[in-house]
């Protein structure tokens, strides 16, 4: 049995006094959520020290959206995985399409990340995703198989969260039909040499799609940028309905 991991993707929102308000909400909604649902709340730096302490004892795992690969060193701007795992973060987000798109991420430095996330003791959660270019080009399987082979170079499977985010689909609305992200997951999983990494659906995740998102047979949770925003509607999506 594979893990569900559903995870908030708060992209650059929420201050901590923000965050605070957000906690006060979402954790007493959690009190019904099935126990074998993993939540995670990936949250800008600043809110991490001041979360870690509010999640204490909680179910509610924290994640960073990015991790540098080296140690410490004259890097302005970037946070090492150290710096992380003493504020108790034990997951982090690497090659999100809006780091690759925006920030010059290439695979190359998202394999880094990865891998140094992992040897400080966290858990990658690994974004990999088409263009509408692409897409139309029919290059979906090539450009996604070519994202795994480079960016899980030298990765420890067994600690790896992956999310297949079709870029088209992130914070449009135009999320991808369910049917076909549990192919394209499927093609995902097919290609790794483990069958128990959990594989996330992203791109427009909402309350009122989730239920049919996380009926496919492939697809293990979901991370939900916009509509992890809102306490209510994230609880939603965390107790949906199988
Ligand atoms: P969205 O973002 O849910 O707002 O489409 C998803 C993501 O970028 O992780």
């Amino acid at each position: 049995m594979r893990r569900v991991v559903i995870a908030g993707n708060w992209k650059m929102h929420k201050t901590q006094a923000e965050s605070l308000e957000f906690l006060q909400s979402f954790l007493p909604k959690l009190e019904n959520t099935p126990e074998d649902r993993e939540v995670i709340l990936c949250a800008p730096y600043t809110d991490l020290g001041m979360m870690s302490k509010n999640l204490h004892g909680t179910r509610v795992r924290l994640s960073s959206q990015n991790v540098h690969w080296e140690e410490s060193g004259a890097f302005t701007g970037e946070i090492s995985p150290a710096m992380l795992t003493e504020v108790g973060v034990t997951y982090a987000v690497v090659g999100h399409s809006e780091r690759r798109q925006y920030f010059g991420e290439t695979d190359e430095t998202v394999n880094l990340r990865a891998r140094a996330a992992q040897k400080a003791g966290l858990t990658p959660i690994l974004c990999v995703g088409e263009s509408k270019e692409q897409r139309d080009a029919g290059k979906t399987e090539t450009v996604i198989s070519e994202q795994l082979k480079a960016d899980l170079a030298g990765v420890d499977l067994s600690r790896l969260v992956i999310a297949y985010e079709p870029i088209w689909a992130i914070g449009t609305g135009d999320t991808c039909e369910a049917k076909e992200a549990n192919r394209v997951i499927g093609l995902i999983r097919s290609q790794l040499s483990s069958g128990d990494i959990p594989i996330q659906y992203g791109g427009s995740v909402k309350s009122s799609n989730i239920d049919e998102i996380m009926a496919q047979p492939e697809i293990d949770g979901a991370l939900v940028g916009g509509a992890s925003l809102d306490p209510e509607g994230f609880a939603r999506i965390v107790n949906y309905q199988s």
